[in-house]
């Protein structure tokens, strides 16, 4: 049995999720990285390059909150180190869900440093939002290969402002989003990535 494996019903939740989200098409070729907290030092993830859609309790892997993996051979996604760096972040956090979505990408491609929304009431479906008569905004950081990067200019953004909304985009890329319980983080996908192809389809209905 993997470690992971002994996290049975946090695993089959997750797998759950991942395979609902690939239905979406949200993270297509082996794209997105999922996790959940296992406690206040470790975390639950999936492993680099296995297909969502098919993901199983054995995809899986236990690392640390450095991104240190708990079984030796084992490589957490690339991006391990946003996740760990937002459990760090915030002890409250419990999961924290990764997509690459046609419209994260292309709306994260298409602004400058945030992508407002306001007057939706699918706005709601963010913790603490509790109308449609509000601005949401979601911040863009560029892309890059190197997560730690990445990482260090999330947690600077982090240390300045603060991270107000959970969730950010990052350019050409996809949707980081997270939350204090697993479905909770799930809510938050499913709102970010509604607004995000409202946003498409405004672009391209022109009555
Ligand atoms: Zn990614």
């Amino acid at each position: 049995m993997t470690l992971a494996e002994h996290y049975a019903d946090q695993a089959e939740a997750l797998c759950r999720l991942c395979h609902l989200f690939g239905k979406r098409q949200w993270c297509l070729a082996t794209s997105g990285n999922f996790s959940v907290r296992t406690g206040t030092s470790h975390c639950l993830i999936t492993q680099s390059g296995r297909d969502k859609t098919r993901l199983t309790a054995a995809d899986l892997m236990l690392c640390d909150l450095d991104g240190v993996p708990s079984e030796p051979g084992l490589t957490p996604s690339a991006e391990a180190a946003l996740h760990t760096l937002l459990y760090r972040l915030d002890g409250r956090t419990a999961a924290v869900l990764h997509t690459h979505s046609v419209a994260a990408t292309v709306v994260s491609r298409a602004v400058d440093t945030e992508v407002e929304f306001s007057g939706f009431e699918m706005q709601k479906a963010i913790a603490g939002i509790a109308s449609h008569d509000c601005t949401v905004s979601l911040p863009v950081f560029e892309n890059s290969q190197d997560m730690a990067d990445l990482a260090t200019r999330v947690q600077q953004r982090a240390a300045h402002s603060g991270l107000t909304i959970p969730g950010f985009l990052v350019r050409g890329h996809g949707l980081y989003a997270w939350g204090n319980t697993l479905a909770q983080a799930a809510r938050h996908v499913e709102g970010f990535e509604f607004l995000l192809s409202t946003a498409l389809h405004e672009r391209s209905f022109r009555p």
